[in-house]
């Protein structure tokens, strides 16, 4: 084989509007302290390991048949889980939010039409939304990393987007947005509007849902997941409430099938067990509040958070200090603003070897 007949990605006849972009890349590397991606440190108890081996052994002898396309069971389970007097016909559910969110992009976003979002925010919506051909709209975020109401209704109005972002508590900068913010939002956008609640369960006591918000507002939907504070990443579970009508408009661009008889049977049982998993989420938010602390007490600046991570900074060299967390088998974030680096938050071990390893950091002068 010659090296003529060698083809590289710039080679094949992609799509002109994906060339030159990157895939979504948190790095995956094996390392005693992974403080990288959000996870729940805490794994699933042995009795929870045994029930869910149960559910697929139950599952396992009915394989040659499709699973239930429409995932009743689950979504009525969901609904009953997030309360506020939803049911299963307001509930969707697919592999993980980003199939949800991804799902919501082809039903209303697509070629010539755009979604707006503020940012810094998470990587993946402008991500997914120029998979789906759709235009991506970035408007900024305050210095404190909230939204201001009257400069996003102003941005909603100068863009008219076709599907407005709001991430709350948003990642990477732990920030959760007050419900008039959204309502605000709401009223001024003239598509949908999707309220990103990944790590809803983390945050401070007292911050309202905007799910308190779905009645009367038919174009907002709001998305969570059990990848975070539900421990179930490897699970792969999305799910989002929203008025009857908008799972309507789902349904015309999901895959048949899409959740497997597998991951129902996970989740199902992930919900049966809520207490055991979501029983870490109070020693994950004081341990999150006393690394706040912490960073602060060493002249450094972190953001404060209604999540399971910490954004900290500002560094001139952010790289150096990444690299020398690492060299001491701690592997942190780097986010999109630049200057800032996020830790998520592990178990107390975890937590002390990221403090030592940043006590480290700045003796080498890294930090
Ligand atoms: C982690 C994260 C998700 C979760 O994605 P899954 O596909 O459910 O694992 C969604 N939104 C935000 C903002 C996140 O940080």
């Amino acid at each position: 084989m010659g090296a003529a007949l060698v083809t590289s990605l710039s080679d094949l006849p992609i799509r002109g509007d994906l060339r030159g972009r990157s895939p979504y890349g948190a790095p995956q590397i094996d390392v005693p302290v992974r403080l990288n991606t959000n996870e729940n440190p805490y794994p699933p108890s042995p009795e929870l390991a045994d029930d869910l081996a149960r559910a697929v052994r139950e599952q396992a002898v009915g394989l040659n048949r499709y699973p239930d396309r429409d995932a009743v069971e689950l979504r009525a389970g969901l609904a009953g889980f997030l309360g506020h007097g939803l049911s299963g016909d307001r509930v969707w559910a697919a592999n993980g939010s980003n199939e949800v969110i991804q799902q919501i992009l082809q039903a209303f976003g697509g070629p010539g039409r755009t979604a707006l979002g503020f940012e810094p925010s998470y990587s993946m919506h402008p991500i997914l939304t120029r998979g789906t051909a759709t235009e991506w709209i970035s408007a900024a975020r305050e210095d404190d990393f909230g939204i201001d109401a009257g400069k996003a209704v102003a941005a909603i109005e100068e863009h008219r987007p076709d599907v407005v972002f709001l991430t709350s508590p948003n990642n990477p900068t732990g920030t959760a947005l007050p419900l008039p913010v959204i309502e605000r939002a709401a009223a001024a956008a003239p598509g949908m509007v999707v309220v990103d609640e990944a790590y809803f369960e983390f945050a401070r006591t007292g911050t309202p849902s905007a799910l308190t918000l779905l009645p009367g507002n038919p174009r907002l939907i709001v998305t969570r997941t059990m990848s975070k504070a539900f421990a179930m990443a490897g699970t792969r579970l999305g799910y989002l409430a929203a008025h009857p009508a908008v799972i309507e408009a789902l349904l015309l661009v999901r895959l048949p099938y899409h959740l497997s008889s597998l991951t129902q049977a996970a989740a199902l049982v992930a919900l049966a067990h809520r207490a055991e998993l979501l029983g870490t989420v109070d020693r994950l938010r004081a341990e999150r509040d006393a690394t706040v602390a912490w960073l602060r007490g060493k002249g450094l600046t972190a953001a404060d958070s209604d999540a399971n991570f910490v954004l900290f900074g500002r560094f001139s060299d952010r790289r150096a200090v990444w690299e020398a967390l690492l060299a001491r088998g701690v592997l942190v974030r780097e986010p999109g603003p630049p200057e800032w680096l996020r830790v998520s938050i592990g178990t107390g071990e975890e937590m002390a070897a990221f403090r030592a390893a940043m006590e480290g950091a700045v003796m080498e002068g890294a930090a």
